[in-house]
């Protein structure tokens, strides 16, 4: 299986994958810009192909993961063309990286017609695509219902990709805390939006699995990721995640506190040991 954690790329793209490989992991997420800005960044393409070379040499997965003012939902115009082109700087790093694609949220609308929020989504990722020609592809991330009605249902993501107009330029992205947040899933085997991810042809569009326990109870809408094993999920649903045989090739990522000796080994041996 595909096994990692978020990285930092401060020293890098390059330097990323090296602690990837390094660390033993076969998968990691970064922030290919400062997460806290929607600004371009001018990026080194030769160190981002490296980045991609020994992630090719060493069989590593990666995505990056879009900065957090990047809101495809906005009712704020300026906003959402600020969005579309961080997300095109994003793939364009994500693309040079070789990585699987760059992680978006579904998006957060304040406005007053939530369909007006939907329409936002589609009209962005629409002036994305229509842009876009490269290998990576967007992440659309389901969403824990903290900040948002929006994008916490397994038929939100079927229908945003069905409604757009190049919807193989998209795939998704599963939160395992945001969908025990949302009350989505209770941590159980199984679970019913499982089988519904299946007819609905989300499942075989889930390119990455942020792997996450929760500090809170399944549906107190609490977005607070907590380490694998000392959260409210449980053992049991987790392993059961990482057996679903459509998941197998995509990579397990976590976004989680580190273990209390500041690696993340105790997190990562659990994954390996619930993964074989
Ligand atoms: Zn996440």
């Amino acid at each position: 299986m595909y096994i990692g954690r978020h990285l930092s790329i401060k020293e890098g793209y390059a330097s990323a994958a090296k602690a990837a490989y390094s660390g033993g992991i076969n998968a990691f997420q970064y922030f290919p810009k400062n997460p806290r800005s929607l600004g371009l960044k001018a990026f080194d393409g030769r160190e981002a192909e490296r980045c991609a070379e020994l992630c090719r040499q060493h069989d590593i997965l990666t995505v990056a993961h879009s900065p957090y003012p990047t809101n495809l939902a906005s009712e704020r115009e300026d906003v959402r063309q600020r969005t579309v082109d961080s997300l095109l700087n994003d793939l364009d790093i994500a693309n040079s990286c070789g990585s699987i694609g760059v992680v978006v949220h579904f998006g957060v609308y304040k406005g007053k017609e939530p369909l007006a929020g939907y329409q936002s989504i589609i009209q962005s990722l629409n002036e994305v695509t229509s842009r876009w020609n490269g290998n990576a592809k967007l992440l659309i991330e389901i969403q824990s219902g903290e900040h948002t009605f929006m994008g916490t249902t397994i038929e939100e993501l079927a229908q945003i990709r069905g409604l757009c107009a190049e919807p193989a330029k998209l795939a998704f992205c599963l939160d395992t805390c945001h969908m025990f947040a949302s009350g989505l899933w209770h941590g159980e085997t199984d679970a019913e939006w499982l089988k519904k991810a299946v007819s609905l042809g989300v499942l075989e569009h889930v390119a990455v699995v942020h792997f996450n326990d929760s500090m809170f109870a399944a549906g107190a809408r609490r977005d607070r990721h907590a380490a694998l094993g000392s959260g409210h999920i449980g053992e049991e649903g987790l392993k059961w995640l990482m057996s679903v045989p459509a998941l197998a090739g995509v990579p397990f990522i976590l976004e989680t506190p580190s273990d209390e000796d500041g690696t993340y080994e105790r997190q990562l041996n659990l994954m390996r040991e619930w993964g074989t």
